[in-house]
């Protein structure tokens, strides 16, 4: 909303207000999309994370065959994602999907990569772990299915039924939901915030066991296959529809030394027949302030021989990459669960202005995080603090494009006010998080 200041002057006498006055006096208010005004929010998901891992045929262990089962020792999911990200990007933020129960093999039989499969209560050092990375900032779980799915007889993956297309009614479906919730809430201590299907496969009953389970956000689809432009952040029911938008597998054309490998030549492919390439679909993502959701899995091997994409460990180089690309960009590195939550604020919360008065009300249910405001046209040289009408006083802080502040998602009005000595030691700056 914008506010003219000292029009009225002008409007009183009769007389056009002078394009120079309009340009100079304006106040604008603005809810910002994302928290600390930042362009748009980026997420690692990595999907799979469960008590299992693969038995190489000569019994050694490698980097690659760990889903999770390996926790913290060498060769470990979890030592790749810190030696190859979170070292030199330790600003970055993971969500994992995990599996809870045991996760189920993709085929049984002879031809089957032999592995570990077990509960995440199993064995006391995955216990262990999983309770360090649900409070490890870096980390946050999220729920992906009890078994994933059942495995069929035909000895094809292409057999295998994903979990909420296995369930044959609602309620098996909620009382296999409570299962896994319950199961992670003994182990850590800790609730999902959300989750995503398995496979992203659903079927006419699976939406509303999520809804009937308490989940703030749901991924539902995956949106990365539509380049241009893709699904914005939304609701479905009352939960955040969280969108998966950057497949981890495609790859930047810039990575050359890639150039003889399968995945140069998809992101050749895509670049001839859908016009974009991985750089053009992110800066169309900041552009538009969509989410960037990297789309990635623990493990490349599958018990069929055949490879499973995305991975963290074959596209680790274009992960690598994009998460340097995006250095550029003034983005906001958070988890599916932290930028849900901002998102409902966002949605929920009604920040209206009049003049120097800015007022908050809340419309929706359950609105937690505090709203970010950007106000542009008051004196850039000048110090500003925003009094409430309960006396609060809260310091905006001066960035590229007008002043920051977060307001609490509760019904109040405040003043935009010229910080003076006589509000001595009642100025608060706003922090601002940099990476
Ligand atoms: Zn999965």
């Amino acid at each position: 909303m914008k506010i003219r200041m000292h029009e009225g002057v002008y409007r009183l006498s009769g007389r056009m207000i002078p394009a120079r006055i309009k340009q100079v006096r304006m106040i604008t208010v603005e809810k910002c999309k994302w928290k600390y005004g930042k362009q748009a929010p980026v997420v690692i998901m990595m999907d799979d994370l469960c008590n299992k891992y693969m038995i190489q045929e000569d019994g050694a262990p490698g980097f690659g065959n760990d889903w999770g089962g390996y926790c913290k020792k060498e060769y470990s999911w979890y030592r790749f994602v810190n030696d190859h990200i979170f070292n030199d990007f330790p600003y970055a933020r993971m969500t994992c999907f995990l599996v809870t129960g045991r996760r189920e093999d993709l085929i049984k039989g002879e031809r089957a990569n032999r592995n570990i499969s077990l509960r995440i209560d199993e064995t006391d050092e995955f216990r262990d772990f999983l309770t360090y990375l649900s409070s490890d900032e870096h980390f946050e779980m999220a729920y992906h299915g009890y078994t994933h799915g059942r495995c069929s007889d035909s000895g094809r993956a292409d057999g295998f039924v994903q979990e909420w297309r296995a369930f044959k009614d609602l309620d098996e479906a909620v009382k296999s939901i409570h299962a896994g919730i319950s199961l992670y809430h003994d182990v850590t201590g800790h609730r999902f915030s959300g989750g995503k299907f398995c496979g992203y496969a659903s079927n006419a009953f699976s939406l509303e066991s999520i809804t009937e389970s308490g989940f703030e956000y749901w991924c539902c689809n995956e949106n990365y296959a539509d380049l241009n432009g893709g699904q914005d952040i939304g609701f479905i029911e009352d939960m955040v529809d969280f969108p998966s938008t950057i497949d981890g597998h495609l790859f930047s054309l810039r990575l050359v030394h890639h150039v003889f490998g399968k995945e140069y030549l998809r992101a050749l492919y895509y670049l001839i027949r859908k016009h974009t390439t991985l750089e053009g679909r992110l800066k169309t993502l900041i552009n538009n302030g969509q989410v960037i959701s990297i789309q990635s899995h623990t493990s490349p091997i599958r018990e069929d021989n055949m490879r499973q994409f995305p991975n963290v460990v074959d596209d680790i180089d274009n992960i690598r990459y994009i998460l340097s690309f995006l250095k550029k960009y003034d983005l906001w590195y958070a988890t599916c669960a932290e930028i849900s939550s901002y998102y409902r604020s966002y949605m929920g919360v009604d920040v209206s202005s009049e003049r120097r008065r800015i007022t908050v009300i809340p419309k929706m249910e359950r609105c937690i995080d505090n709203i970010w405001i950007r106000i542009e046209g008051i004196d850039k040289d000048k110090k500003w603090i925003l009094v409430g009408d309960n006396g609060e006083r809260i310091g905006l802080e001066a960035s590229d494009n007008g002043f920051l502040c977060s307001l609490p998602p509760q019904r109040s009005g405040y003043c935009i006010m010229e910080y003076s000595d006589s509000c001595n030691g009642l100025y608060s700056p706003v922090i601002i998080r940099r990476n």
